[in-house]
């Protein structure tokens, strides 16, 4: 099996990792970074800034735990290099990884000849054919960018360009308020920002559970954050100080020193030039395919963000998975699959947000029977020992079988706490099966098992 992966991103390393495990000879044609957006501009420097700030605002309350006077200074240029000591870090780590299972990895940008072709131009300028029996068409998404935002790099800016901007901005003016919206806002009101947040409806995080959403918007109106609800920007401008004006379409104008632009992302299809393999593409320029990741050609798959599922990293790797398994005959059945409802996610906010399966206020929609068990963070002593009490854990089974549905979680440490409502939801557990789990103590963790209870 010769398999060929455009894009080294996630959903690409995983896929060539695996296949190359499981006996194909694989090709990876990456045009920028092993490790793709993911690394270089998405999970990992937006993380890495949020861990900067959650350590700001840890000192900020630092007397809280008797400490005083802690000095606090953030250092643009040691957080830049920073990131980049660690993007690098990890993009060694997996050419490593390729190159220990055999993957031959070419720098370049690649387009369809026909279906079982490409050509890829290469950094130093030739360009390379490669044909295969299989392609992997993984190559991401990028922000969008409507055309009533002149992006500029400076004060009017994408996600890419905040980590970190020339200057911390005295006051941004983010536009969405999406999971990256809000993770922006946090990220910079703990790097002594003043934030406002332009909310297109009446809630924060639309998709999300209200109550969990209810959650955050109390913590950033309690810390200064101006919500500006029911307004779309339609314009931003700079005036004669460099400031930027958001207009809005009710007629507000929201000033502020730097803009943020987090409205959502287009995918990268425009060099593939998939017509001529073929590959068909919807209306909004992803790629269908079914519950295989396999496309409109039968020996073309696509996976990640290109695939129009669920724009997170670690959907783009098990999808990277579940393709490598296909194009090497294992057993997929049923249960293989993958089930896209069962995808844990986090926001990376303080407090912490993550979910998965059912929502309470998706059963609810649906008229579905559920039983649903909520306990507060303020009674965990781990929490209180922290000095970090906030929010709550919220437990959604099935009350005749008592099967785990899905949870929330809203507070310290969220993202990896949900592994284990994860793990109950994929495995189909019992609340009675984290009730009689044996956990630590003290522990944030001890909270699961009594929302369980
Ligand atoms: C600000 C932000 C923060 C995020 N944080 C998280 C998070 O914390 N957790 C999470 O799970 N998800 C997060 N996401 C989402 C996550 O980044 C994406 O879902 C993930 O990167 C998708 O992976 P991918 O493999 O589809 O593609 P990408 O990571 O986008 O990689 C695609 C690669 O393909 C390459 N490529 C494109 N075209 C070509 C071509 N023609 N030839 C060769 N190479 C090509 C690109 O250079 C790129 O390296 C975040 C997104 C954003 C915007």
């Amino acid at each position: 099996m010769n398999f060929v992966v455009v894009g080294g991103g996630p959903a690409g390393i995983q896929a060539a990792s695996y296949a190359a495990r499981l006996g194909a000879q694989v090709t990876v044609v990456e045009k920028d970074v092993l490790g793709g957006a993911a690394n270089l501009w998405d999970c990992i420097p937006s993380k890495a800034m949020i861990a900067t700030g959650g350590l700001l605002a840890l000192l900020s309350r630092a007397s809280r735990m008797g400490v005083s006077d802690v000095q606090l200074y953030p250092e643009l240029d040691s957080i830049k290099a920073r990131i980049a000591s660690i993007t690098e870090h990890l993009e060694r780590s997996n050419r490593d990884l390729l190159g220990s299972q055999g993957v031959r990895v070419i720098q370049g940008e690649a387009r369809f000849l026909d279906s079982h072709h490409i050509a890829v131009q290469s950094i130093s300028g030739d360009e390379i054919e490669l044909g295969g029996d299989a392609f992997l068409i993984a190559t991401g998404s990028r922000p969008r960018v409507p055309d009533w935002a002149p992006i500029d790099g400076d004060r009017i800016l994408t996600t890419r360009q905040a980590y970190p901007p020339p200057e911390i901005p005295k006051h941004l003016v983010v536009i969405g308020s999406g999971v990256t919206g809000v993770e922006f806002v946090h990220m910079f009101r703990t790097f002594g920002s003043k934030v406002s947040l332009i909310v297109s409806r009446q809630q924060i995080l639309p998709q999300k559970d209200p109550e969990v959403a209810a959650a955050l918007e109390t913590d950033f109106l309690d810390s200064g954050v101006k919500l500006y609800k029911g307004a779309r920007a339609k314009g931003i401008s700079r005036d004669e100080d460099g400031n930027v004006v958001v207009a809005c379409d009710d007629g507000r104008s929201i000033a502020g020193s730097h803009c943020l632009l987090a409205i959502g992302s287009l995918p990268n299809y425009e060099s593939l030039e998939l017509d001529k393999a073929g590959v068909m593409l919807d209306d909004s320029g992803y790629i269908p395919v079914d519950h295989h990741c396999v496309s409109n050609v039968k020996h073309i798959y696509a996976a990640g963000d290109i695939s129009g599922k669920l724009p997170l990293a670690s959907v783009a790797t098990m999808q990277g998975r579940k393709v490598a398994e296909h194009i090497m005959g294992l057993d997929t059945r049923e249960h293989h699959h993958l089930d896209y409802d069962k995808a844990a996610s986090a926001i990376f906010t303080e407090p912490e947000i993550a979910d998965v399966g059912l929502a309470e206020a998706e059963a609810f929609a649906l008229g579905r029977k559920i039983r649903v068990t909520k306990v507060p963070f303020a009674a965990n002593a781990r929490a209180l020992i922290n000095g970090d009490s906030r929010g709550f854990i919220k437990i959604v089974s099935d009350p005749a079988t008592g099967v785990v549905l899905g949870g929330s979680i809203v507070g310290e440490r969220a993202a990896e706490l949900i592994s284990v409502i994860a793990l109950a939801v994929t495995a189909h557990l019992k609340v009675a099966d984290i009730v009689e789990s044996l956990l630590v103590h003290p522990a944030l963790a001890e909270a699961l098992a009594e929302a369980a209870d």
